[in-house]
């Protein structure tokens, strides 16, 4: 027996210790070896991930990115749960998105219901059964509902919106004809401004060199603000953020760094990239569209159509974004200019705020917006 546990143990060091080539530090990939290890099966098996950060002492969005790459490299098995909102009973059969159907029958009460991905569907995971074997399976419905009003949840949408999800799972999307509802989302577009213009200045190859080092900037805040990047139009890229406050500081960041970029760079001030942002929240549905999961709905609509009103080096809002408390409070460190406006294919005028956001760019060079934007504000 005791050469038994000594080999399980040796054989999850050993896995664990794969992890080290995602970065994760020593230290961490030994609490994690532990728990493996020792932990209480009940917390093995459909894991709340909360509780695992707990466990591991670290936060909620350390614990995904570990337990994505864990998933990676075939230590824990990832469980697409599913909670029935006529009866509360949890599903938790599905081990792929791709089980996931538009509607849901309840196997407790056969309520048939609309799945939707942030309140209904969580995600759990699970020790590898080749790693240690939690015989009998620790099926404790009482443990985890327990764990779960103790925690709270991770909604599957949470794991959706995890780029390092995406990067290393592109095939978790739902099939084709089915979606999922979103019930809230934040929607962030950016663009250029003047791109055009750039690519008949410096020509195509020396332009679009500017902008994929833009792309990589972006793509890179939208993962440290726990977004993900859903896709490049252009040069434009539409990015999905669970919380609309994340979004906004994503705005900020993608302004402040691409003032630095033009500085660095030194760019000529007819040559400097100039970002516009839209940001709104709100439902929407999840489709996959050329495989990869996408976001469809009149919350995506308006963040394009909201982005399109910017002139540049601003953050356009709607009031459902400004109506987040984190939200209003971080727009209140910037000057902004309110507009009444009706866009295309939208039925109601919409209040749009503007945040100024000056960054680090070079005197004088601001003033190309403000030339233009005043003139039509408000
Ligand atoms: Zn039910």
């Amino acid at each position: 027996m005791f050469n038994f546990f000594r080999s399980r143990h040796r054989q999850i060091a050993t896995q664990v210790a794969a992890l080290e080539k995602y970065d994760i530090k020593p230290a961490l990939r030994q609490r994690l070896s532990a728990f493996f290890q020792e932990g209480d099966s009940r917390e093995l098996y459909h894991a709340n991930p909360r509780l695992i950060a707990e466990r591991l002492q670290i936060s909620e969005i350390e614990t995904l990115r570990l337990l994505t790459v864990a998933l990676k490299e075939g230590l824990v098995t990832l469980h697409w749960d599913l909670k029935c909102p006529g009866c509360g009973g949890i599903d938790c059969n599905m081990k792929k998105l791709g089980e996931m159907r538009t509607f849901h029958a309840c196997s407790y009460c056969r309520h048939r219901h609309a799945v939707d991905a942030d309140e209904q569907v969580r995600v759990t995971f699970s020790i590898d059964e080749r790693l240690r074997k939690l015989n009998p399976k620790p099926d404790d419905i009482k443990f985890r509902s327990e764990v779960d009003a103790k925690y709270g949840v991770v909604s599957g949408h949470r794991l959706l919106t995890l780029q390092m999800f995406r990067d290393l799972f592109p095939r978790e999307t739902i099939p084709p004809n089915e979606s999922l509802i979103i019930r809230r989302v934040a929607i962030l577009f950016t663009d250029l401004t003047g791109s055009t213009a750039l690519y008949s200045r410096r020509g195509d190859s020396q332009a679009y060199t500017l902008v994929r080092q833009h792309f990589d900037i972006l793509f890179r805040l939208v993962d440290q603000y726990q977004g993900a990047a859903i896709k490049t139009i252009g040069d434009a890229i539409m990015a999905a953020f669970t919380e609309p406050e994340q979004a906004l500081q994503a705005a900020i960041a993608m302004h402040q760094e691409i003032a630095r970029f033009n500085q660095t760079l030194q760019l000529p001030s007819e040559d400097q990239l100039i970002l516009k942002i839209g940001i709104d929240v709100g439902p929407c549905i999840s489709v996959t569209l050329n495989e990869r999961l996408d976001y469809f709905g009149t919350t995506v609509n308006t963040a394009a159509r909201v982005q399109a009103t910017s002139q540049g080096q601003n953050i356009a809002c709607t009031e459902a974004v400004l109506d987040d408390p984190k939200v209003a409070a971080i727009a209140q460190n910037y000057s902004s200019v309110r507009r009444n406006l009706s866009l295309k294919g939208l039925s109601t005028p919409l209040d749009i705020l503007y945040l100024q956001i000056t960054g680090n760019r070079e005197q004088g060079t601001g003033n190309r917006e403000q030339g233009t934007g005043n003139r039509n504000w408000e």
